[in-house]
């Protein structure tokens, strides 16, 4: 049988490891710090555990169990740095530095071992809580091992939680009666199965972020920010499928930018760029949330806007025409006076074929500008 000094370093040894491969991979570039540290903090606590007679008292053990915590706790700051959130000192530090000095002032003299043991384990139940409750209350349907991580640390705080009532039975590390082998043993092969499913389960959301935001990128045209083409036509093959779930009618408006070609002759490249992103920020503004504007290419938008009727459509694509001549009548110091024409068509009801729409809406953009520009026709 392996003594539990034996255990403890090899813990030591493997959470050293890991801590200093996080260090060198960077799975999660710039905030690597955090997803080392809980490792680096669980080796230093082990290697307290390995001999604590060699501190004075019972220094050892307090020490160890202090810093295991603290792995908690970084672990917990880790998945809140994932998210973007930055570090809560005071939570971080100021329970584990509380029941460590409680440890040496109170709890030895007193001889309270089990309110110790119960605090401690408190503690994890804590921080393994926490990002439990942070990853499963995150709303990110791109990231579908969130939730399997969030049931890992579940599943911790669970067992930690169980464990309470019975720390006065219960030997070290698991509870307040003294170490015995097998408890060490549990306690090691409970921590390991759940770095690694951890570690894994970081990783995969590491690479569902970068492809999310792969995606994102690919969806969006550069230089306005709106959706491009592609994604329009992944939205219409959404749409022609019946999905309801962005309304059950739909109006677009498709609108160009008049005489667009004479502004860049005229004013140069860079401010016709300009006037291409106040088109797409006004076309934004005057519109809802939920509607969707997409720039076709050069200087042609289309607006797809659900639960509208034909009416409240024209009326909302004459808001954007009248926004435009407003704000483009200078762009960066440059009178523009740029102006835009529109065209509007609206699906009565059910699921109206997209691409018959938009024939509709083209036939009305083409009459605006045909009947002299700067105007909606329905
Ligand atoms: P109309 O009123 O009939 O729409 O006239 P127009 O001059 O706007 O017509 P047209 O669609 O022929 O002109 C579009 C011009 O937009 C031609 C092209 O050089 C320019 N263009 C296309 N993409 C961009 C871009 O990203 N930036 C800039 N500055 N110009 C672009
Ligand atoms: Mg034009
Ligand atoms: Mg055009």
């Amino acid at each position: 049988m392996v003594d539990i000094p034996t255990l403890l370093g090899y813990s030591a040894v493997v959470l050293l490891l890991i801590a200093v491969l996080l260090g060198a991979v960077r799975p999660t570039g710039r905030r690597i710090a955090w997803f080392a540290a809980p490792f680096a903090a669980g080796a230093i606590g082990c290697a307290f555990l390995v001999h604590p007679s060699a501190f004075p008292g019972k220094a050892g053990l307090h020490l160890g169990a202090f810093f295991i915590s603290l792995a908690f706790a970084f672990g917990w700051q880790a998945v809140r740095a994932f998210f973007g959130h930055n570090a809560r000192w005071g939570w971080l530090l100021l329970p584990s530095l509380a029941w460590l000095a409680a440890a040496f002032v109170w709890f030895d003299r007193l001889g309270m071992e089990a309110l110790n043991a119960t605090l401690r384990i408190g503690l994890v139940a804590l921080y393994t809580g926490l990002p439990a409750y942070q990853l499963l209350r995150e709303q990110d349907p791109g990231l579908p091992s969130r939730r399997s991580l969030g049931m890992v640390f579940l599943v911790a705080s669970a067992l930690a939680v169980l464990a309470l009532p019975f720390t006065v039975w219960l030997p070290q590390p698991l509870g307040a009666a003294p170490a015995e082998t097998w408890a060490v043993v549990f306690f090691n092969a409970q921590i390991l199965i759940e770095v690694l499913l951890a570690s894994a389960l970081v990783v995969a959301m590491s690479k569902e972020r970068a492809a999310q935001q792969l995606y994102e990128a690919s969806i969006r045209d550069p230089l306005s920010n709106l959706y491009n083409r592609r994604f329009l036509e992944d939205r219409k093959a959404a749409w022609q499928r019946g999905d309801r779930s962005n309304g059950r009618s739909r109006a677009l408006i498709y609108f160009d930018i008049d005489h667009f070609k004479r502004i860049n002759d005229r004013l140069g490249h860079a401010i016709g760029d300009q006037v291409i992103v106040l088109a797409a920020r006004v076309a934004e503004d005057s519109l809802r949330k939920k509607d969707w504007v997409f720039r076709l290419g050069g200087e042609e938008f289309l607006c797809v806007l659900p639960d509208v009727d034909h009416a409240g459509a024209v009326e909302a694509a004459e808001r954007l025409r009248a926004a435009f001549e407003q704000a483009a009548r200078t762009v960066g110091d440059e009178p523009v006076n740029a102006t835009l024409s529109a065209g509007v068509a609206a699906g009565t009801s059910g699921n109206p074929d997209f691409d018959a729409l938009l024939a509709v809406a083209d036939d009305h953009l083409y009459a605006a500008k045909q009947s002299g520009r700067n105007r909606v026709v329905g």
